[in-house]
């Protein structure tokens, strides 16, 4: 994948290494006990008194330990900001930029407490992608879905999420869940997800079409991501069985073949497909 160079996204919240702060338990005191610190005694005196309470690194600029990862989200958040905001005002709408926040081992998110195990979310109480680069590396080994565009799928996918939001169609969705039982509403998150993958695809035709983003074998290596993180092979894995009813992200055939439909089309409204077409189509 080509990103180098490309425009990098001000919207990414670094999270990572974020520990409570110690001083006095945090807090407005600890906050005052800092200044006076500060003032008082200079940077020294923080340190000893990091020291004495045994504390780490106070918030507050990090050293990055994966500047190369940090800088990829963020290019691929800036893509995706610049084709949702073209996609966006085509049908005469403002896209709202989400925030994406880079984690380790676990966050704080609007929608509860979350650890790395959960892979990387969309959380639309605080409209913020939460990720944990090392899902990527989880990506290459465990789900055998190395590259670069792999990753990047998986961010314009939680990035899907967040379209899907603004546009209320998640709403929409919801809203139909209460009305129907368990299956049917499993049916409904089955295609809000495959959405979310056609409209990782609506991305990348647009990326590609504006920056050549794609190089040999991304498609590739996209479609083994959509393939190796379907419902039906992870249930293969962990259960050795498969058990459609409680699928919530679809098979698959189905995610590769959305994400290969949007990739192919281009086409936002075409997305309203994945609420018309019938079981069998999907
Ligand atoms: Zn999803």
């Amino acid at each position: 994948m080509r990103w180098q160079g490309n425009r990098q996204s001000e919207n990414v919240e670094d999270r990572r290494g974020a520990r409570r702060p110690l001083i006095m338990g945090g807090g407005i005191g600890g906050i005052i006990l800092l200044l006076l610190v500060l003032f008082l005694g200079g940077p020294q005196a923080v340190m000893q008194l990091l020291q004495q309470q045994g504390g780490g690194p106070v918030a507050g600029p990090q050293v990055d330990e994966d500047p190369q990862a940090t800088a990829f989200v963020r290019t691929v958040l800036a893509d995706t900001e610049d084709v949702w905001d073209e996609q966006f005002q085509a049908v005469g709408r403002a896209y709202q930029k989400p925030k994406l926040v880079l984690f380790s081992d676990e966050v704080d998110s609007a929608c509860g407490f979350a650890s790395a195990a959960v892979g990387p979310f969309y959380c639309p109480a605080d409209r913020k992608v939460y990720l944990d680069t090392s899902f990527f590396r989880e990506l290459e080994q465990r789900f055998e879905a190395p590259g670069e565009f792999a990753q990047a799928y998986v961010i314009a996918h939680e990035i899907g999420h967040h379209v899907q939001n603004q546009l209320g169609w998640s709403d929409r969705v919801q809203n139909a869940q209460q009305r129907v039982g368990k299956v049917e509403a499993n049916k409904l998150s089955v295609r809000l997800e495959l959405q979310a993958d056609y409209l990782a695809g609506v991305w990348a035709h647009h990326a590609q079409r504006s920056r050549n983003i794609l190089e040999r074998g991304d498609i590739q290596a996209a479609l083994d991501a959509a393939t190796a993180i379907g419902d039906d092979k992870l249930q293969m894995e962990s259960r050795g069985r498969v058990v459609p009813d409680s699928f919530t992200h679809g098979t698959s055939a189905q995610r590769a073949r959305w994400f290969k439909r949007g990739l192919q089309t281009g086409d936002l409204a075409g997305a309203e497909l994945l609420f018309q077409v019938d079981d069998s189509e999907l």
